[in-house]
Order: structure tokens, then C-alpha cells, then sequence
């Protein structure tokens, strides 16, 4: 591509060649403070016009609920439910009553809410955002505007965002927009992982994006991590079909997954409930190397009962019969709340009482949910791998271990902390197999707020410190001969795949949707190649510096 064209560049997170108009999501809804105020006669009808307008965005979420699935129609539902919440809806009332015009008492209410779950602490931060979205929906409705998020484009478009909203994200479709670009999030943000899922070329984290207006066409590269402005027609047209004859070579893989000199690498998928597992199940994954139980219950005030969670474990199990599958206990705290799990306020959720502390307060969580798995495991006639997540010492893995066996499961526990890392030989004294949680491990080495976009070249797994610590976990898996995998949206990287071969990792665990390019381009290279190419990548600065490195050697 000619040098002279301006190119504007980010953190890569799904790879894939689009040649696209541009289109940005439609703009959110200003209320400028200070409206006039309504006379007391008309106040009866505009509390009428109010509700009218919460009905109507509610039933548009419910609606857009019925034509997902699994976590993105729960967090629809969820935010259909809010919009016709009581208390926000008596709140705006009340504002009404006292002469405040609809639309700014939408927002006057909505932040008195903000202000609430602020004040509960770090943890309700996604529900903050989701209260905003739907504000700025009703108010759009009350002032006659398009709905706010993402328009239908007429033509197969590039879609820009400074973020996307859970609710945009999840009614996506991915024949009309055919790449992703935004300002803000990082490789492991909301963004990021429903692009994954549904294939969708991506670079997340892109400074100077404001410049690219909507209409200008464009090159987006989601392996480059760039969006060329108003290419070169002909040089754009020859990249797509490019990407298009790696796509048709990637389509093509079904597995098993191996390198070009015949070494065994089990290529599996990552899930979230049944629905999410019956899909993976068509894609060429050898099984499921992380089921996230927690994402089936985020919308529970209750705790579900032992049968109900044995019925949605066996639909996961079901899907795979016959095969691996490694159920991963309730990760509840940080940016994933459970309502039934009372999560104490926190200065620092994510450095607080998450995954497998919860059952240090609450040790019933845990040990029913390992009850359920194993009920699960004798109606489908399985023998589930199960791992706890947010390990941190060996005596957390050893008291674990005991539970999983105890009911004649097979223990194993995530590498997220460095200290887990570094101490993986002991672990391993104590469970059969690791895994490791790459965005966490990247979070909590690098300091570095997973969810901060400012922090995403910090939490971006090419971090030469965070390649080190797989390395000496793999090599700690290698030296007792016990599986050491990853399920981190590292393993989603084709790239970066091969080098974690090259560390050492014994299987990759990513989403449906990144299994056959994961697959086919380990089919590209040798063992040999890997391990050169891992030791150059531990010897790089910086994570541009290691993708470098690994590509000069790889591709
Ligand atoms: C991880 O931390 O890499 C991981 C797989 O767990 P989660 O993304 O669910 O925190
Ligand atoms: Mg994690």
C-alpha cells in the first residue's frame, strides 16, 4: 500500500480484510439543561408521553432479544426489564409532576441512578453504562430522533464507534457490517469478544478514528490492526480477494488440529451456555477448553438450584459427547457481578473478592455448583474436566482439587495471577492439568485494567513479560508431563497461536469462530518454526517488536 495514504492504527483483534464505506453509529441525544418548564396542565399527558417512550425502547430490546442467543439475548432482556423499571420510571415521574419536560427528566432520573450504583461500588459499572444506553434511547424517542447506536447501512459497511453498547453489539449483523473499528476498548473488551464470535474483522483501541468521516472509504486490515483511508481502488480490490483465498483456506480446515511436521495441538472451543455450545460443536473444535458457567447466570437474583444447573451443564456436555470438556467454576466478581453471590463493596473489585475467593465467605456456591457438575456429568455418561478460576496459591488449588475428586471429577485451575505462574510446578502437584487465562494473566502482570483502553498495548498478550510466564508454566506442564493449555483471547490469534506452541502449550481454547484460522495456519508451520519463533518474541521490548518478530519467521 502506497505510504503517502493516511492510515490510521490500533490494537488487532480479529484478522480479515474488508474494502468498505465507512459508517459511524448514530449520534446519542443531547438535552441541553435549562428546557422550559411545562405548565401544570399539560404535565398529566407528558407523564403519559414518558412512559410511551420507556414502553416502546423496552419492547424494541425485547424484540431484538428473540433473534439472539444465549448471553447477548440475556443482557437484551436485562436492559428491557430496566427500561420499564419502577423506580427509574416513578423517579422521572416525579420530576415531570414538578414541571421538568420529559427529556430532561429521563436524564435527571437516570443519573440520580448513576449516582446510586455508583456509590455500590466498582461493580456495577457495566449496569452504569447499560442505565446511559437506555436513557439516551428514550430521549431519542421522546424528540422524534433515529434510534441512537447502529444504523442498517444500505450497502456492506465499515462500522466506526467510539465504544459499542451491549445492546448495539448483540443485533449486529454481519453481512452489512463487515468490519469494526473503535475508538476506545481493549483486545479482551465487550467489543472485542462478540466481533470474535461472530467472525467480524476488528481493531479496537484507534487514535485519530474522529477523522475518518462517515462515507470515506476504506482498507480495514484486522491482522495489521489498520484502517487505510481512501485506498488505492485496485490495490484495495486485490487485498480482498487476498483475504478472501486465506478465508476459503481456512474454511476449508477441519481439523484435527496439527503442525505441518505432524505434532498434536487440540484445538477447542471456548462457550458460554448450551446454545453457544451446540453452535461451537459445528465448527471443527476437538472439544470445549473453557465453559464461563457464570455468563449463564448474570441476570439471577437467586442462586439457581443444583438440578437446574445440572440441566444447563448437561446441555454443554451434551453437545460434546464423547469429547473434552472443561467446565470452569463461577468466575462471579470484578466486571462479571452475580447478584446471588453478595459481593461486599470494593475499592478494587477486580484486585478484590473474585472466582475462586467467593467460596473463601460463601463455600456453598462452590460446592453445589461441583454437586450439579457432577450430576451432569452421570446423566450424560461424561467425565468433565473442571477448573477453578483466580488461583493464586497451591494450598487454593489443593483444597480445590480435593472437592472436584471427592465427586470423581477431574481438577485442574486456571493460570490468571502471576503468582499461579510462577509457582505452576506446585500447582501442579496438585491438579491434573492448567489452563491459562491469558487476559488476566496480561491484567494482573502488567498492571493494567483489562476493561482501560488507555491500558490496551499494556494488556495486549504479545507483552514479552506475559509470553514469560506461559513459558514457565508450560515448561512447569512439560516437566511432569501434565496438559497445560490456553483459553485466553490469546489462543484466538493465529499468529500468536503458533508461539504459544513454540512456549510449549499443549492445547488452545478460543472462540467458535477463530477455531479453523487457528487450525489452518498451525497447519503452516513446524514445531521448529514455533520454538524459533517463541524465542525471539521472549526476547522483544515491546508487543509491536514480538509480532515482528514471530511474523518474520511464521508467515
Ligand atoms: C482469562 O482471564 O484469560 C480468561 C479466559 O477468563 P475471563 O476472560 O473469563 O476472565
Ligand atoms: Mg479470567
Amino acid at each position: 500500500m502506497t505510504e503517502d495514504r493516511e492510515i490510521v492504527r490500533g490494537t488487532p483483534v480479529v484478522p480479515g480484510i474488508a474494502f468498505a464505506p465507512v459508517i459511524w453509529t448514530a449520534p446519542r441525544p443531547e438535552v441541553v439543561p435549562g428546557m422550559p418548564r411545562i405548565d401544570a396542565s399539560t404535565r398529566d399527558g407528558e407523564k403519559v408521553r414518558f412512559e410511551e417512550a420507556a414502553a416502546l425502547v423496552s419492547q424494541r430490546l425485547r424484540d431484538r432479544a428473540t433473534t439472539v442467543s444465549g448471553a447477548a439475548a440475556q443482557v437484551l432482556l436485562a436492559n428491557a426489564t430496566m427500561a420499564v423499571d419502577r423506580g427509574w420510571l416513578g423517579a422521572a415521574q416525579k420530576l415531570i409532576a414538578d414541571g421538568t419536560p420529559a427529556e430532561e427528566a429521563a436524564v435527571e432520573a437516570t443519573e440520580q441512578f448513576v449516582a446510586l450504583f455508583t456509590n455500590m461500588g466498582g461493580l456495577m459499572a457495566e449496569r452504569v453504562t447499560d442505565l446511559r444506553d437506555i436513557r439516551d434511547r428514550v430521549v431519542s424517542e421522546l424528540l422524534g430522533l433515529p434510534e441512537p447506536g447502529i444504523l442498517v447501512p444500505a450497502t456492506p459497511s465499515i462500522l466506526c464507534a467510539q465504544d459499542l453498547a451491549p445492546a448495539d453489539t448483540a443485533g449486529l449483523d454481519p453481512e452489512m457490517i463487515i468490519g469494526l473499528v473503535t475508538v476506545l476498548g481493549g483486545p479482551t473488551s465487550h467489543t472485542a469478544i462478540i466481533a470474535r464470535q461472530l467472525g467480524i474483522p476488528c481493531v479496537v483501541a484507534v487514535h485519530g478514528l474522529e477523522s475518518v468521516t462517515s462515507g470515506t472509504s476504506a482498507l480495514l486490515n484486522g491482522e495489521a490492526g489498520e484502517l487505510v483511508v481512501e485506498p488505492d481502488p485496485g490495490e484495495a480490490r486485490a487485498a480482498v480477494e487476498q483475504g478472501r483465498a486465506d478465508r476459503m483456506r481456512i474454511q476449508a480446515w477441519n481439523g484435527p488440529g496439527r503442525t505441518s511436521d505432524g505434532v498434536s495441538v487440540s484445538i477447542l472451543a471456548n462457550v458460554q451456555d448450551g446454545a453457544g455450545a451446540r453452535s461451537a460443536g459445528t465448527t471443527a473444535a476437538e472439544g470445549v477448553g473453557l465453559f464461563r458457567t457464570e455468563l449463564c447466570f448474570l441476570d439471577r437474583d437467586s442462586e439457581p438450584s443444583v438440578d437446574e444447573q445440572a440441566e444447563i451443564y448437561s446441555e454443554v456436555l451434551e453437545a460434546f459427547a464423547g469429547r473434552k470438556v472443561v467446565i470452569r467454576t463461577l468466575d462471579a466478581g470484578s466486571d462479571k457481578p452475580l447478584l446471588f453471590a453478595h459481593h461486599a463493596d470494593e475499592a478494587n473489585p477486580a484486585l478484590g473478592v473474585r472466582g475462586i475467593r467467593i467460596a473463601a465467605e460463601n463455600p456453598g456456591i462452590l460446592s453445589r455448583q461441583l454437586d450439579a457438575i457432577a450430576i451432569a456429568a452421570r446423566q450424560t455418561k461424561s467425565q468433565p474436566w473442571v477448573m477453578a478460576p483466580m488461583i493464586a496459591t497451591p494450598s487454593e488449588a489443593e483444597s480445590f482439587a480435593a472437592q472436584v475428586r471427592a465427586r470423581g471429577l477431574v481438577p485442574g485451575v486456571m493460570v490468571e495471577v502471576p503468582s499461579a505462574a510462577l509457582l505452576a510446578d506446585r500447582l501442579l502437584g496438585h491438579v491434573d492439568f492448567l489452563s491459562i487465562g491469558t487476559n488476566d494473566l496480561a491484567q494482573y502482570t502488567m498492571a493494567a485494567d483489562r476493561m482501560s483502553s488507555d491500558l490496551a498495548s499494556f494488556t495486549d498478550p504479545w507483552q514479552p513479560a506475559v509470553l514469560a510466564l506461559v513459558a514457565r508454566t508450560a515448561g512447569a506442564g512439560i516437566a511432569v508431563e501434565k496438559p497445560v493449555g490456553v483459553c485466553g483471547e490469546a489462543a484466538a490469534d493465529p499468529l500468536l497461536a503458533c508461539v504459544l506452541i513454540g512456549l510449549g502449550i499443549t492445547s488452545l481454547s478460543c472462540a467458535g469462530a477463530a477455531v479453523s484460522a487457528v487450525g489452518a495456519k498451525i497447519g503452516t508451520v513446524s514445531l521448529a518454526d514455533c520454538r524459533r519463533a517463541a524465542e525471539d518474541v521472549l526476547t522483544a521490548d515491546d508487543p509491536a517488536h514480538a509480532r515482528a518478530a514471530a511474523a518474520r519467521v511464521l508467515e
